[in-house]
């Protein structure tokens, strides 16, 4: 197994590192010719949602990474990834990728919570630590897409068949659980 994480920008180096710990290799998707390798599942860290949605497009990745996804390819969003997966943002004018049927609101905590830890109920995990920073959260999900993790009555954790959302950072605490939980999608994954 061989995970691709995109490293445009943001917490990408994180997630290799988690990675590393769970003995996966994983290498760093930069460029078009990156994408010829073949990949198992791929990251998208959290960073800046429109910087990494215009970046995608600039470097010709946009279209073979969501076709990829449509295809099937495990695909696993942290934060700003989770905005660029879903097809609608409320306070946004734009989508991204544009995949998962989930409704997402963009820095949704407002300034004074902008950033906070909190440890909280992951569905088939159990209670872990979550960091948010200047994260989203989720609306409202559609069709198939399955709700993970809720904090104050808020949805923080989402999944729909190859694709898997936190609004959370997971490599930034101490706990691999969420990024197990990926790693086992990818490991049922047979469509791919
Ligand atoms: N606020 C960022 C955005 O809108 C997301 C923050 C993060 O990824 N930590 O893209």
């Amino acid at each position: 197994m061989e995970i691709g994480v995109l490293a445009l920008q943001g917490a990408f180096i994180e997630h290799e590192q988690k990675l590393s710990e769970l003995g996966i290799k994983s290498f760093e998707i930069r460029q078009y010719k990156d994408l010829e390798k073949p990949l198992s599942g791929l990251i998208i860290p959290g960073g800046e949602s429109t910087v990494q949605g215009k970046l995608l497009k600039e470097l010709n990745l946009f279209e073979p990474i969501k076709e990829k996804i449509i295809k099937g390819m495990p695909v696993f969003g942290t934060c700003a990834g989770l905005l660029l997966l879903a097809k609608q943002i409320e306070n946004d004018t734009r989508t991204h990728l544009s995949t998962m049927d989930i409704k997402a609101v963009r820095n949704a905590y407002g300034r004074q919570l902008g950033s906070f830890n909190t440890v909280e109920e992951f569905k088939g995990i159990g209670k872990i630590p979550m960091t948010f920073i200047r994260a989203p959260y989720i609306e409202e999900v559609f069709n198939d897409t399955e709700v993970l993790a809720k904090v104050n009555g808020k949805i923080v954790a989402a999944k729909q068949k190859n694709q898997l959302v936190t609004a959370f950072h997971p490599e930034l605490t101490e706990d691999l659980s969420v990024h197990k939980y990926f790693i086992n999608m990818i490991n049922k994954n047979e469509t791919f």
